[in-house]
């Protein structure tokens, strides 16, 4: 088309105009056609007098984005429509899995990084169901939140490490696309649910014990290292830290003056004070930080530095971080270390996780902690300059590092402050050397070459939590919190591409599942039909199936979760016909929160014969209109 179009011309004009005649068409040689146009009058417009490298390289950025912008939309529609070709007349519902009905090709725009893209793909509509769906659209990775998934990868990643308002700009500038703060911040809610959903699951395989709490065979990621890399020495630094949250104040918790002011505030549509609804509290974030014993080196007497370090970061009590923790060290062979060290500031909870883990572990405690809380006592009973408190610290922290603990705990049976304060700095270090004392033996550890200091969680502390999380003034949603957490994690172990790849196949698994199951019902559905043909069994009236479930009856969400067929004939003693309601509640060890069959009651007429009950359950199901049916199959478990 170039030499063309060059071959018919002298000059620019008419290469343009050449052009302008092929732009017209459709499909790649068109999007080429008006992409060359953009360069021919991007090479037509020349430097102003006043410009400099600045607007030259700015104009350049952007019209290069204009030069290609066409080229990708057609790319992409070029897909759409193959992938439309394909599914022509095979597209099938995801509510009952009947072939759907092609209602056009409907257009419409998505935000991408190269500006706005208009793609047209078919929609497919079940006038059973009453709902539709784009298959190609799917296929693709192109979700109806109106953004690519690269545009919304780029965001987030942004918006992970510089707050939202911070994140509009840039991508302004950097990549000329104008978003919202609250677009952003729903992109970063969806990754992070994601993200937080994948880790779960990844964490419910690797978990290494079972229900009851044996033991079970070790899973390991897909993607956990070679067995030839598992370290010899694998340290693990755990730690936590606290950002500040909020919590929503309940009506009962405001004064009248509050709600006063609530309302004026409504009344008047004012910005802000908003935040005054809520009671601050602090949660704590838990972090980790795993490397090799081999990544250690000393950069000089004072100060050493860790090449490669793997960081978990988890909101919420020690179990699902534990879990989390787990996991990435079954990633990392850990577990299959000749010695795994975990240093620590001796905290209770850390000392439950150890405990918790399935193989053995050298528990150590920070030995900086230590001293810094001799100093503390030092300070509080005898004054910040005074001299004799200094040596008397001095003294302990020898002691400590010596391995003599027990000689501190007995120097500290002689100070009996009279100050409170001095009384509760005497206690707390007495509690942390009484619990600790099988993890102080510092000689022995310097004599084996074992790390004795916590200090890279300590930085992960700040670098993963503290520079998104405890700016100043910040005061996280808990939810936004334990989302943000697992995205610096992310953003920190250089996952973010990779993780973007497994939201989109867990989405498409999700879809193949869903309709997978739906066809499974259609065929129980069918099988029942014709069993009830051959014995001459009366068909249930649809009215009386189709009729909504009474309270406490949600009909079945996805087979996963149903419960066995003939389960419920099993006669159960003192239960009777009453529905079993409260089996499912039991609290589960080890486990995540679940969304399995435990969280669905059982269905009333559970002592009907087994086929039937699965029958009449597929039939309410298929008739359900889909305004009946309490929500979407599987809405439970899909991210
Ligand atoms: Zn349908």
């Amino acid at each position: 088309m170039v030499r063309e179009a060059f071959a018919e011309s002298d000059s620019l004009t008419d290469v343009r105009s050449v052009l302008e005649e092929r732009a017209r068409q459709t499909g790649l040689a068109g999007a080429f056609a008006r992409g060359l146009q953009e360069l021919v009058s991007c090479v037509d417009s020349p430097l102003a007098e006043a410009d400099t490298a600045v607007e030259a390289e700015t104009r350049a950025v952007e019209a290069s984005r204009r030069i290609v912008r066409p080229v990708l939309e057609a790319k992409l529609q070029a897909r759409l429509d193959q992938l439309d070709r394909d599914s022509r007349g095979k597209t099938r519902c995801c509510g009952c899995a009947k072939l759907c009905q092609s209602k056009g090709r409907p257009g419409r725009g998505w935000e991408s990084l190269l500006g706005a893209l208009g793609l047209k793909r078919r929609y497919s509509y079940c006038d059973d169901c009453e709902k539709g769906r784009f298959g190609a659209q799917e296929a693709l990775g192109l979700t109806d939140s109106g953004f690519t998934p690269r545009l919304e990868e780029v965001c987030t990643m942004i918006a992970a490490t510089v707050p939202y308002g911070m994140t509009v700009r840039i991508i302004g500038s950097l990549c000329g696309v104008q978003l919202s703060t609250k677009g952003i911040e729903q992109m970063v809610e969806r990754r992070g649910e994601a993200v937080s959903m994948l880790d779960d699951a990844e964490a419910r395989a690797c978990n290494p014990y079972d229900e009851t709490g044996l033991p079970v065979q070790q899973a390991r990621p897909e993607d956990a290292v070679e067995p030839s890399a598992a370290p010899d020495v694998a340290y693990v630094e755990i730690d936590g830290v606290i950002p500040i949250t909020r919590e929503e104040l309940g009506d009962e918790d405001l004064t009248d003056a509050d709600r006063q002011r609530l309302a004026q505030a409504m009344q008047d549509k004012a910005r802000g004070g908003k935040g005054r609804r809520f009671r601050i509290v602090g949660r704590e974030v838990k972090n980790a930080v795993l490397y090799d014993g081999k990544d250690c080196v000393r950069e000089s007497a004072e100060r050493g530095s860790i090449l490669d370090k793997t960081h978990v970061s988890c909101l919420g009590s020690w179990l699902p971080f534990a879990l989390l923790l787990w996991t990435a060290m079954v990633r990392l062979r850990f577990d299959q270390s000749r010695l795994l060290v975990v240093l620590s500031d001796g905290a209770d909870w850390i000392r439950s996780l150890a405990e918790w883990l399935p193989i053995p572990v050298v528990l150590i405690l920070d030995l900086y902690h230590v001293k810094h809380r001799i100093r503390e006592v030092a300070y509080a009973v005898w004054g910040e300059s005074s001299q004799s408190g200094r040596e008397w610290a001095r003294v302990q922290c020898g002691r400590v590092e010596e391995g003599r603990a027990d000689d501190v705990l007995q120097a500290l049976q002689f100070i009996h402050p009279d100050r409170d304060h001095a009384r509760e700095k005497v206690d707390r270090l007495v509690t942390c050397l009484e619990n600790n004392r099988d993890r102080m033996d510092y000689p022995d550890y310097r004599a084996r070459g074992l790390r004795i200091s916590s200090s890279g969680v300590e930085s992960a502390n700040f670098h993963v939590t503290g520079a998104r999380l405890k700016l100043q003034g910040m005061r996280w949603s808990a939810d936004g919190a334990a989302r943000m957490a697992a995205l610096r994690a992310d953003l920190l172990n250089l996952r973010w591409e990779r993780r973007t790849r497994q939201i989109l196949a867990a989405r498409a698994q999700v879809r193949k599942e869903r309709c997978l199951c739906w066809q499974h019902d259609a065929r129980r559905f069918r099988t029942w039909r014709s069993r009830a043909h051959r014995h001459g069994a009366p068909l249930p009236s649809v009215e009386k199936l189709s009729r909504r479930p009474r309270q406490g009856q949600r009909p079945r969400q996805g087979h996963s979760q149903r419960p066995r067929q003939g389960q419920g004939q099993r006669p159960r003693q003192g239960q009777g016909q009453r529905p079993r309601q409260g089996q499912g509640q039991r609290p589960r060890q080890g486990q995540g929160p679940r969304q399995g069959h435990s969280q669905r009651p059982r269905q009333g007429h559970s002592q009907r014969p087994g086929w039937m009950v699965g029958l009449r359950r597929c039939i309410a199901d298929l008739c359900w209109t889909h305004h009946d049916r309490p929500g979407p199959a599987h809405e439970a478990r899909s991210p």
